[in-house]
């Protein structure tokens, strides 16, 4: 039903116009007036306190828990199980507000964005209509056990043996550049040709958590190389934020509270067919840190399966640094000889691969099994030794950190202060691993001014967009002052208040975590506008501080040419010296005048 509706961005908005976002959450989960918004327990993970905001005003909601924020839209997918044209539906039915039906044919006013989710659908339902068809796909599937009614519900499919068998079924519904967009053609370097992308293999359906299909994966059915083939990296199809198969996982994962990690597609519907079906998978990659948070925001607990062989069993070590440094409790599934789920589905069977991922032993016990026993080879000895301190040592909880380490000095047998010696020091730096992003907050704060500024520059958008153009990046020393005002920058200034949410969904981390909770924070963003004079101050303040750093590192210069004799260099910068000392001395005084018309 819901197909035959336009669905436009204009429509989009009317309808979260017309939505009361208090309303619609507050039938699912009691909320609690809170300074400008609404607080109350998360619908999406399990907790005790609070953490859920709904910020009606700006349209959004937001949990500091778990991470789990959109809007009405995106709540009611999640909640009601919809697809997007559904929820825009199913809330216009409830705002009373009719959508424009669908002209047919016509589709040049939707979305861009809109258009390469339908292309993509509609190269998922090509992939799956020719999947019974495909005589080389049904015998792979089949080696697996896997019939086409099953591998269907998995989300198999099959490309045609064809240069342009996708491409001349969709081209008359969508334009090229839509196809080129969605990943599923190619052109070649030398001839300029168009053709699929996909040819001849089986088709994976790479879906995000709430089930929108982002891309696919392809495996080759002989010996074509690559093995697999994934669509293109663009901003919608990132391998490396995704996880395979947490769309159908999900609420396995939540009704477990554990997951299980492992590498292919294929480990990760061996799991789903062996009755664990709150498997993903990482895809062929080691885990990376988005993935990590991804996974930690899902999951309390989290068993890793990766292949028996040494490259796997390293990704498995990488894993659990990452997973343990994000407060997860970890276990390592262990299969025999150099098996992966997959293979040993298929050797071993269901029920063999349900007992061992039942099986799976923790983290410590895992770590202390690699270390020789007393007596064994020093050096190895030594090596994982470390390895086990360094991964155990980043648990971001203390005590927790000190039973781990605890549990394994008994276990391996190795005195607890030599381990806590070589753990890494908690809260030094994060991202200290392997460039890998930690969870936790940087350890100094945002410093205030810089939030101030911000702070206003939001809330008089967009008169204040004409500003931006005025102030230096380099007056922002923080990490997430940077990044939001940098990401300011970019914004498209319309009429109407700044949507937070897009704002957000361009940031990472602690910067997402400041945009996404600043309207909570009445002290700092008002909900009236009360102009951009106050601006002024704050700015003086950032600026001086930049001048005086500026003024520092001059000195410094200056100090570093006479002891070289540079005589020529001495006065070009003392020159600059001059002028900039000036500057300070007239922002200090303007800063010390009270305002124009002041009130004293
Ligand atoms: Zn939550």
């Amino acid at each position: 039903m819901a197909e035959l509706y336009e669905i436009t961005d204009d429509v989009k908005r009317d309808v979260l116009a017309a939505t009361d976002l208090v309303q619609l959450i507050g039938a699912v989960t009691g909320l609690k007036k809170a300074g400008s918004s609404w607080k109350g327990l998360c619908p999406f993970h399990t907790e005790k306190t609070p953490s859920f905001h709904v910020h009606a005003e700006r349209g959004y909601y937001y949990c500091f828990g778990c991470g789990a924020k959109g809007d009405a839209i995106t709540f009611v997918r999640e909640t009601e199980r919809m697809e997007f044209p559904e929820a825009v539906a199913y809330l216009a039915r409830r705002a009373g507000i009719s959508l424009p039906v669908r002209k047919g044919g016509s589709r040049a006013d939707r979305s861009k964005e809109t258009r390469t989710a339908e292309a993509l659908e509609a190269a998922a339902r090509l992939f799956r209509q020719q999947l019974p068809r495909h005589a080389g796909v049904v015998a792979l599937l089949a080696k697996r056990g896997i019939d086409v009614e099953e591998g269907l519900r998995l989300g198999f499919g099959a490309a045609p043996d064809a240069w342009d068998g996708l491409k001349s079924s969709l081209s008359g519904s969508y334009p090229e550049e839509v196809l080129f967009e969605a990943g599923l053609l190619s052109r070649s370097d030398e001839s300029g040709r168009v053709f699929d992308r996909f040819r001849n293999r089986l088709t994976i359906e790479i879906r995000d958590p709430r089930g929108e299909i982002l891309g696919f994966g392809a495996r080759a059915l002989g010996d074509d190389v690559p093995k697999y083939l994934n669509s293109p990296e663009n901003p919608r199809f990132s391998k490396g934020k995704l996880l395979y198969g947490l769309d159908r996982a999900r609420e396995s994962i939540r009704k477990a509270d554990s997951a299980i990690l492992v590498e292919g597609y294929f480990d990760q519907v061996a799991c789903e067919r062996a009755g664990r079906p709150h498997a993903v998978a990482s895809m062929g990659t080691a885990l990376t840190p988005v993935q990590a948070d991804l996974l930690s925001r899902q999951a309390a607990s989290v068993v890793v399966g990766y292949d028996g062989d040494a490259p796997g069993q390293a990704a498995a070590l990488k894993a659990f640094a990452l997973l343990v440094a994000r407060g997860v409790s970890c276990r390592l599934l262990a299969l025999p000889g150099s098996h992966d789920p997959d293979s040993y589905l298929r050797e071993a069977g269901a029920a063999a691969l349900a007992a061992a991922i039942d099986a799976a032993r923790p983290v410590v016990e895992a770590l202390a099994g690699r270390v020789p026993p007393p007596g064994g080879d020093p050096e190895l000895r030594a090596e994982r030794i470390k390895e086990a301190a360094e991964i155990l040592g980043g648990a971001p909880d203390k005590i927790l950190r000190f039973e781990l380490l605890s549990a394994f000095s008994r276990l391996a047998a190795v005195p607890l202060p030599t381990l806590h010696a070589s753990a890494p020091q908690p809260n030094r730096s994060p991202g200290r691993r392997e460039g890998g992003e930690v969870r936790r907050e940087e350890p100094e704060r945002v410093p205030e001014t810089e939030e101030k500024v911000l702070a206003i520059l939001i809330a008089e958008w967009p008169e204040s967009a004409a500003l931006l153009a005025r102030i230096p990046l380099g007056l922002f020393t923080h990490s997430v002052t940077r990044a939001v005002f940098d990401r300011l920058g970019k914004v498209v200034v319309n009429t109407g208040p700044l949507d937070f949410f897009e704002l957000a969904s361009h940031l990472e981390g602690a910067a997402e975590r400041w945009v996404l909770g600043l309207p909570g924070r009445d002290s700092l963003l008002p909900t009236e506008k009360r102009g951009l004079e106050r601006i002024d101050k704050s700015l003086q303040r950032l600026m001086i501080r930049l001048l005086e750093e500026n003024k520092r590192l001059l000195t410094a210069e200056i100090q570093a040419a006479q002891a070289a004799g540079d005589q020529a260099k001495i006065d070009e910068l003392s020159e600059r010296k001059n002028v900039l000392v000036k500057k300070v001395d007239r922002l200090w005084k303007e800063w010390r005048r009270p305002p124009e018309g002041g009130r004293e």
